[in-house]
């Protein structure tokens, strides 16, 4: 399969090497030169099918030959090693819970997915690969996880000092091996830009590739579990509304695909925190792109999302047709907060800070009789401890993958201006 730069000033390129490029030379991310819809039949039947087996329908065209079908195979039971189950919330409001992986994030697919590729494609290379990526608080941990022992892959990781929470920080800080920790003094974006400038660094001879949802293998692969969710409520023959709470927007980009591909789903609500440029975009139709603003859904706060050019592409760039299948809101902290009681209240159901975003998404768009909602659970409430247990009155027990890191020392290394990462990098 070959992808193309959306900034359509580079030559197209394989699989392979939009992984391993992240991004392309004119600074565009990649997109799939052809999205082909799964036959009608495989859909009509994906209760039939294991997940492995989804999995594979859902992403062997966007690898093609590149990677040989035993192998994929094997990449895909690696990466999908965990349950996904939609757990009922509401009559007809549902909870996808994408946390049950080993950092406990969603983002534990795409990271697992990437690591496994680029480690192939990079085994008859002589030259290490550095992978540097830029988080504002979950891509780190599931990151390191996921590559954590990677043959011939080094990983540098940028986080914004202070703003992603104890857990995260343990998360991304404590492995050792190939995995380093830079602590940026800013915020998301800093990291982020960052990571883009030392990719036009022309000084830096080490090659560099991101695992941010802008590369494809961390991208696509988070199609998978809207698969899994329609394969689970299939028999209550609804139509299906998913919410997601959204940053850099890649999860709900690959919820589009696979709705590209076949997926039966009726709307999509991309719900954020206060970093509402998307949903300002939709009401108002400029895109206006702001620095980002803390809160407590923090692994959303993003105020220019990489992966909204590739929603806009899969609508042709027209908003009149985005507008069909997409909205978009944006939710203070407050509501946040009211939200999280009030879910507990009614059913018991301890929803993190970003389950609570998409819960409103859901709430506001208004769900109809014949509609069942699904918000994407991406962290479990224990990420963001402090925020769930002084608004709950709950304890969190602390499950067994977070415990191992828990009392691990903290090993980054400080960092302030490009100039730091750039130093790093020469070494
Ligand atoms: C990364 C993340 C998000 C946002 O996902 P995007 O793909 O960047 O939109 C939401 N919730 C949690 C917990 C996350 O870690």
């Amino acid at each position: 399969m070959n992808y193309y730069s959306l900034h359509h000033k580079s030559p197209k390129t394989t699989f392979k090497n939009a992984v391993i490029e992240g991004l392309a030379k004119d600074r565009g991310i990649y997109f799939p030169e052809s999205i082909t819809p799964l036959s009608k039949d495989f859909i009509d039947n994906i209760t039939d099918y294991s997940n492995h087996e989804i999995a594979y329908e859902a992403i062997k065209q966007f690898v093609g030959d590149e990677i040989p079908t035993e192998k994929l195979k094997e990449i895909i039971a690696n990466t999908v090693s965990f349950d996904f189950p939609v757990v009922k919330v509401d009559k007809n409001i549902g909870a996808l819970e994408l946390f049950h992986g080993p950092t406990m994030a969603f983002k534990d697919v795409g990271a697992k997915f990437m690591a496994q590729c680029l480690e192939y494609f990079n085994q008859d290379n002589d030259q290490e690969v550095t992978v540097l990526v830029a988080t504002s608080g979950d891509t780190g941990g599931a990151v390191a996880n996921g590559f954590l022992g990677a043959k011939g892959i080094k990983v540098v990781i940028l986080y914004p000092s202070g703003k992603v929470s104890d857990i995260q920080e343990k998360q991304l800080t404590t492995l050792g091996q190939n995995i380093t920790a830079l602590e940026v003094d800013g915020v998301f974006d800093d990291c982020q830009e960052m990571v883009k400038t030392a990719f036009l660094d022309e000084e830096i001879t080490r090659t560099l590739t991101s695992a941010n949802s802008i590369n494809v293998a961390r991208w696509l692969p988070q199609m998978f579990y809207f698969f899994f969710a329609y394969k689970q409520l299939k028999k209550l023959n609804k139509e299906i509304v998913f919410s997601v709470p959204s940053g850099n927007f890649g999860n709900i980009c690959a919820g589009i695909m696979a709705q590209k591909l076949g997926l039966p789903v009726k709307q999509f609500i991309a719900s954020t925190n206060v970093n509402d440029t998307v949903p300002n975009y939709m009401a108002k139709g400029v895109y206006t792109p702001k620095p980002s603003i803390a809160t407590i859904s923090n692994a959303m706060d993003v105020g220019n999302p990489s992966n909204f050019i590739r929603i806009q592409e899969l609508f042709n760039n027209s908003l009149e047709d985005l507008k069909k299948a997409f909205s978009s809101y944006s939710f203070s902290d407050d509501e946040t907060k009211d939200t999280m009681k009030m879910i507990y209240d009614t059913s018991n159901y301890v929803a993190d800070p970003h389950g609570a975003v998409g819960y409103l998404g859901l709430k506001k768009y208004g769900l109809t009789e014949n509609d069942y909602g699904v918000f994407l659970e991406t962290a479990h409430p224990v990420k963001f401890l402090d925020v769930v247990e002084e608004t709950l009155p709950v304890k969190v027990a602390i499950p067994e993958q977070i415990k191992k890191v828990i009392d691990k020392e903290k090993v980054a290394i400080k960092a302030s201006s490009y100039e730091d990462l750039k130093a790093f990098l020469l070494k």
